[in-house]
Parts: C-alpha cells; structure tokens; sequence
C-alpha cells in the first residue's frame, strides 16, 4: 500500500517534471538571435570544399529581373512559394586543396547593410583562421563578392595573395570609369576600389587573363558578361569536379526554368544570359558539383535539364566528412 507521504512525492515529481518541461519550452529557446554556424563541408575527390555564409539581405527582384514580365515573375514566385524581396544568400566557398587554402569571393563585409558581413565567424566557426588563406579568388569586383577582402581598414586576409580577371581590374579599378559613371552607379566602383586598392598597394593583387590554370586542380574559367572579367573557378580531384559560379545565378526560382532571363547589374545582358545558358548546359550534361554564390546556403547542388530550363538538386545533406 502506498503511504499518504509517498503517495505526495510521488505527485510532486510529476508535476515538477511537467512544469520543468513546460517552463523549458516557454522560456529557454533563443527565438531570433541565434544564427546556426554557417559552414558546410563536401569532399571532391581530395580536395575538402566548404561552404561559408556571408548571411542573407532581402533583394527587390522585381524591380532588379530584366527580359522577364512582371506576370511571368509573379507566377514563378508562386510556382516557388517565396516572397518579394526575396531573402537571397551570399555564399562563398573555401577550398582546402591539401597544401593550399584558397577562398572564392569574400561577402560583403558592410557594403550591404547589417545582415552580411558574416563571412569571418562563419570561417572561424569551420575550423580555419583569416591568417591561413594562401589565395582568394574573386569571380567579379561586385561588393557582396569583394568587401570581406577588408574589416574596417585592414586587410581581412593578410597572408593571402588576391586574383581575379585582369578585364575586372582595368574596369572596377579605374577612376576614369567611376568619373564616367552615372550618380547612382559610382557606388559599385568605390566598393571595389576600397576592397581592392590596399591589396593592389601591397603587391598581393596578381591579375590573370581568361581562362587560366591557377594551381595543380584549380582552374579559372572566363565567364564574362556579368561583369566584364566575371570568372568562374573549376576545380577537379581524383577524377572529381566542381565548378564555382560566382553569379551566373541570381534567383533559382526564376532563372534555372528561364535562363533568358537577366539582371539589372549585368554589364552586358546578352553575354551574361550567353554564359548563363552554357553553364548550365553544361553541369546538366556532365552532372558535375557546382557551388552558386546565390543560391539558398549552401548553395551546394547538381543541375538537371527539364524541357527547354533546368532544375536545381541540392547536395544530399551529409553532416560528417
Ligand atoms: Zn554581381
Ligand atoms: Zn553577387
């Protein structure tokens, strides 16, 4: 027979469990605050890839699509279940290639207001430091590729050397095409140049031209339209491969399905939906990894061919490497 005691104790511990359970749910979980870290590893071959995330900033797409009707829009944003402006990554991609350590663009530190500029933490939290990249490499002088080449005014990569196509330096980096260029289009050229000049100064700038083959298994790969030195880096391990697409890709829920369709910030729209169109062709043929700045972190998929478009297939989640 249970005692009257025992009987309350027994009671008590229920309930002190229920109410321990019910307080944890209510009071414990951070709601808004706590960002996961934003890292995620893939190995090519022996080369270890991983994805780091700048954060995410909210982009106007219907104002910024071109070649693309306001309907046609709405109906891909239904079609996809996203809203305007769309929440749009910023991605870039640390190569670890066994004796170098390279980054593919650097975010956009503070060019793009208070949601970027996580690129650093993300680094850290993956396991690296600022100080061990051996080489960045930059697809195109655009802010949210080049501003985490600084934190404030110091070099954010003091050790590393910077390259990108020679046709993005002469234009991004002139003073002559900033004076030229309309009020609201000097921004994109003072960016660059703030990004870009202390590295220039230092003599850690070197430029290629085209495409180049930059280290044993990493390649770049011109892709200019976008921008006009816009470049695209492949890398190939043990018969593996994976290309980095800097912004041959704005926004998956319209452009896989119509590639037509281009981007106010593009340089030349004809040449960039061009390059656009043969990319994806391409990793849709040969079903190779591609790592897009600008797609939904990681950012980390393969391209399928569907009627006259594609479809995206994001990388199998795999959470040990
Ligand atoms: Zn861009
Ligand atoms: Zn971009």
């Amino acid at each position: 027979m249970i005692s009257i005691q025992s009987f309350r104790v027994a009671v008590f511990a229920v309930l002190a469990g229920a109410s321990t359970f019910v307080g944890t749910a209510e009071a414990a979980a951070p709601i808004s605050n706590l960002v996961a870290p934003g890292f995620y590893r893939v190995m090519v071959g022996d080369f270890e890839v991983t994805a780091l995330s700048d954060g995410t900033a909210a982009f106007p797409m219907d104002m910024l699509l071109t070649n693309i009707t306001p309907d046609q829009f709405q109906k891909a944003m239904a079609k996809a279940h996203l809203k305007n402006p769309i929440e749009t990554s910023v991605n870039a991609y640390l190569v670890n290639t066994g004796t170098k350590l390279v980054l593919i663009d650097t975010g956009a530190a503070k060019l793009f207001g208070p949601t970027l500029g996580r690129l650093q933490a993300s680094l850290q939290a993956s396991g690296y430091t600022a100080e061990q990249v051996d080489e960045v490499y930059i697809t195109h002088m655009h802010g949210d590729h080049v501003g985490g080449l600084m934190i404030g005014d110091k070099m954010a990569f003091p050790n590393a050397i910077v390259r990108a196509d020679k046709h993005d330096a002469d234009f991004w980096l002139s003073e002559e095409n900033m004076n030229k260029a309309p009020a609201d289009g000097k921004d994109g050229f003072k960016g660059a140049m703030f990004s870009l000049n202390p590295y220039v100064k230092a003599g850690k700038f070197k430029s290629f031209e085209g495409n180049t083959d930059l280290l044993p298994g990493v390649k770049a790969l011109a892709s200019h339209g976008h921008t006009p030195g816009h470049t695209a880096y492949l890398i190939e391990s043990k018969g593996e491969r994976m290309e980095f697409w800097g912004d041959l890709m704005h926004v998956a829920a319209v452009q896989f399905e119509d590639p037509s369709v281009t981007i106010q910030f593009d340089s030349d729209s004809k040449a960039a939906a061009e390059q656009r169109k043969l990319a994806y062709t391409d990793a849709a043929k040969k079903g190779y990894l591609v790592g897009v700045a600008h797609i939904s972190f990681p950012g980390i998929g393969r391209v399928r061919a569907a009627g006259k478009g594609y479809v995206w297939l994001p990388i199998n989640y795999s959470p040990v490497k």
